[in-house]
């Protein structure tokens, strides 16, 4: 399980990675929205650029 800070694209709220049954998916922890598989790789990529730059500025 994950969280992205300020990772929703609706409410700049803080976004759950879930597990059920039907597979894994992000929501919203302010307002309940569900990212769909693009704004999920998105999300997933941005995060990633982040974390190398934040290695590489002062
Ligand atoms: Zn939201």
């Amino acid at each position: 399980m994950a969280l992205w800070r300020k990772g929703c694209p609706r409410c700049r709220g803080d976004v759950l990675e879930q597990t059920d049954l039907d597979g894994r998916s992000l929501a919203c922890l302010q307002c309940i929205y569900t990212l769909n598989p693009g704004q999920e790789a998105a999300l997933r990529s941005r995060v990633r650029h982040a974390a190398e730059r934040s290695t590489a500025a002062a």
